[in-house]
C-alpha cells in the first residue's frame, strides 16, 4: 500500500471510529510519525496532502524538516520525543508544538526560549500514566504541582496532555486514565493512540494520534 492509500485508511478509521463515539472526527488530529522515514515517503504524504507530522529526535527532525518548512508554510511538527535542555533553542525554533513538557528544567527552559525567539508554542505534558521507571513523563501523583508550574511559574501554554502506554497492558487503561487526569486540570486535548490503538484512544477521546508504521510503513 501506497502513503497515500495508508493515509486514506486511517483517515476512513478515524472517521468510524469517532462516530462509534458519537464524536466530531475533525476533533481528532492525525499526526504523522516520520521518525526513521526516508524522504521519499515524507514526500509522498505531502504530495498527498498531509500537514501535520510527529518527530521524535530533534536532530533527525532538522534533517527531514528544515529545507521543507521553507517550501511548506503550512506545516505542522510535533516534538513528540524527549527534549534535553541543550536542544531546547533548536526545539522551539523548528517545531509548532511540544507534546513532552515533563519536568521542571525543560519546562523552564523551554519557556525561556520562546520569549527570546518570540515563539508561544502550545505545549503537552507528558505523563508517565505507567509509573515505569525508564520512562519519560511525570507521575500521576506530581501532575498537578507539575501543571501549576508549568502554567503559573513558566507561563507555558498547556493544552494537553499526552501518554505512552507500557506496552505490557492494555492500552484503553492509560488512556482512560489521561482523560481523567486532562478533566481534572480542565484540558481538553489529548495526544494518545498510535499505529496499533488509535482507534482504541479515539473512543476514549483521542484529539490527537501519533502515526508512524501505520502510514509509512516499517521503520529503517
Ligand atoms: C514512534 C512513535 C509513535 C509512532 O509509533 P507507530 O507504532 O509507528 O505508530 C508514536 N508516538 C511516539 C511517542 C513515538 O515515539
Amino acid at each position: 500500500m501506497s502513503v497515500a492509500e495508508n493515509l486514506d485508511h486511517i483517515h476512513t478509521d478515524i472517521r468510524t471510529a469517532a462516530e462509534d463515539a458519537q464524536r466530531d472526527a475533525d476533533d481528532v488530529t492525525l499526526v504523522a510519525v516520520s521518525k526513521k522515514q526516508p524522504p521519499e515517503r515524507i514526500e509522498e504524504a505531502l504530495e498527498a496532502g498531509h500537514k501535520v507530522f510527529g518527530e521524535n529526535r530533534v536532530q533527525e527532525a532538522y534533517e527531514h524538516w528544515e529545507a521543507l518548512k521553507k517550501t511548506h508554510d503550512d506545516l505542522v511538527l510535533h516534538l513528540i520525543g524527549p527534549l534535553q535542555s541543550n536542544k531546547a533553542a533548536d526545539a522551539v525554533a523548528l517545531f509548532d508544538v511540544i507534546e513532552t513538557i515533563d519536568r521542571e528544567k525543560i519546562a523552564k527552559t523551554v519557556a525561556k526560549e520562546m520569549a527570546k525567539q518570540g515563539r508561544d508554542l502550545p505545549c503537552f505534558i507528558q505523563v508517565n500514566t505507567g509509573e515505569e521507571e525508564q520512562k519519560s513523563g511525570v507521575v500521576p501523583a506530581r501532575l498537578k504541582e507539575f501543571y501549576d508550574y508549568c502554567y503559573y511559574e513558566c507561563g507555558l501554554k498547556i493544552i494537553g496532555l499526552m501518554c505512552i502506554p507500557p506496552i505490557d497492558e492494555p492500552p484503553a487503561l492509560h488512556f482512560s486514565l489521561l482523560k481523567k487526569y486532562a478533566e481534572q486540570l480542565g484540558l481538553s486535548k489529548l495526544s494518545m493512540g498510535m499505529s496499533a490503538d488509535y482507534e482504541a484512544a479515539i473512543k476514549l477521546g483521542a484529539t490527537h494520534i501519533r502515526v508512524g508504521t501505520g502510514i509509512f510503513g516499517e521503520r529503517e
